[in-house]
């Protein structure tokens, strides 16, 4: 951390809460905060959101926040697909494993939609609002400290070095974050035994439109259908991509892919490169302290997410309103006290445990068979509850709506 004399001759912009990362904690936390009349100044690396695959998931929660915000349907007339019923094939019988359709909410499916969209959506709303500032190509490159809190941050961007000043400075910027190592915030780790690497493969007309979860030979494929092509996930164990995927060669790997989803045979033949793979390291961690005086960390910056359950870019939006709900009338003072930071923390950190923990079972259960021959067993409990309609809807309300569900204040502009 480094602690800028005052006098600096960089120059510097102040405003009342800084946001650093513009995914989807760091764009909802700045637009619900510049909806209550907050000054916010959200700092993005990236010179837009149209970037790699991190996720399609829009869930019923997001959705109803959607909806709280009077937006659901302007951001449903956006491209997306829907789907109401999760099911998952194991050892080639397929299971149904959720069922969105009674959950308590307006929108009773999960909405596949690129993330880029999605980003795109909630920055042109927030831009309406004068008090939201969206800087791109603003990379930040360390925190301003002095006697201990956190001052704002250092800011590369295209026109050189500038220092962005704030009340209060919110780490949003995800699971590799600079932020929460610069204030030497304690990570527990929890470990994650998987990797997935990810790529895309045509979506054909006589293709099932659904067809998620396929898990069978020793391999677990997800299948996200963006209509014309599938985004595929390949699950594997931790690190083998390079001692064993690699080394047996990409043929080897396309015939996996074949005999656990033999439809794929029409068009596995695109992966003609490893350089069209994106390895993905799973990691599950959470902060200790989410918090130190002017600095707070939400999203994966504070809870790093595995994929599974598709869970991650939800229970950041939620971190977001839990935090604007909680920092929105402190934030008009000049200083937003620990125990205020304190508040956010505890409001999310049991939803965080409780998922992280069901993520780390599922975790156990995909590495009991991954890179194992033969086909694989149905796991017993799948099959004596799915036929069961209670257990579908359980599901659907853990993977749909997220433990302690949050809801968007009404707004307290003055
Ligand atoms: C390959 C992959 C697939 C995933 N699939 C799913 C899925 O299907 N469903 C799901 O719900 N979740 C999924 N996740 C997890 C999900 O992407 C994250 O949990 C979620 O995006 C967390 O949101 P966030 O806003 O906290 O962080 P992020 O989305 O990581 O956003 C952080 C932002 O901060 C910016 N940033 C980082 N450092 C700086 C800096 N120094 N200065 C300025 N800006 C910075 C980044 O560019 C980024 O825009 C996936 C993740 C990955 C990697």
């Amino acid at each position: 951390m480094t602690e800028t004399p005052e006098s600096s001759s960089i120059p510097a912009l102040q405003t009342t809460c800084c946001i650093i990362g513009g995914g989807p904690a760091g764009i909802m936390l700045g637009f619900l905060l510049a909806r209550s009349g907050i000054e916010v100044v959200v700092l993005e690396k990236h010179k837009d959101f149209f970037r790699d695959f991190r996720g399609d998931t829009i869930h019923p929660s997001t959705l109803e926040l959607m909806h709280e915000l009077g937006l659901l349907e302007s951001f449903l007339a956006l491209p997306h697909s829907e789907l109401s019923h999760l099911a998952a094939s194991f050892g080639g019988q397929t299971f149904p494993i959720a069922d969105l359709t009674h959950l308590p909410t307006h929108a009773k499916f999960i909405a596949f939609m690129p993330q880029w969209d999605f980003l795109n959506f909630l920055a042109s709303q927030a831009a309406q609002l004068p008090t939201f500032k969206l800087l791109l190509e603003h990379e930040v490159t360390g925190l301003i400290e002095q006697k201990g809190r956190i001052l704002g941050v250092h800011v590369t961007t295209p026109t050189g070095p500038i220092a962005v000043r704030a009340n209060l400075t919110v780490a949003c910027d995800g699971r590799g974050s600079i932020s929460r190592s610069a204030a030497h915030l304690r990570v527990i780790d929890r470990g994650a035994p998987i990797d997935v690497l990810w790529f895309r493969l045509s979506h054909r007309s006589d293709d099932p439109e659904n067809a998620l979860g396929n898990f069978n030979f020793g391999a677990g494929l997800i299948l996200i259908n963006r209509n014309d092509y599938f985004q595929c996930g390949f699950i594997i164990a931790k690190d083998s991509f390079t001692t064993q995927i690699q080394p047996a060669g990409l043929e080897a790997f396309r015939n996996s892919l074949v005999r656990l989803v033999p439809f794929l045979a029409a068009s596995v033949h695109e992966l003609q490169s490893w350089d069209q793979l994106k390895l993905l390291s799973v990691q599950v961690n959470r902060l200790e302290r989410w918090h130190m005086p002017g600095l707070l960390c939400i999203g994966d910056a504070a809870h790093a997410m595995s994929p599974v359950g598709g869970i991650g870019i939800n229970l950041a939006i939620q971190d977001a309103v839990a935090a604007a709900n909680i920092l929105a009338i402190p934030l008009r003072k000049p200083l937003v006290t620990e125990f205020t930071l304190a508040h956010v923390q505890s409001r999310r950190e049991l939803p965080t445990r409780i998922t992280q923990a069901v993520q780390i079972a599922a975790h156990r259960f995909l590495i009991s068979f991954l890179g194992k021959p033969g086909p694989i067993k149905p796991p017993l409990p799948l099959r004596l509850l799915s036929p069961h309609p209670f257990f579908r809807r359980l599901v659907a309300r853990f993977i749909g709506m997220g433990v302690r569900p949050e809801h968007i204040a009404p707004s307290e502009h003055p």
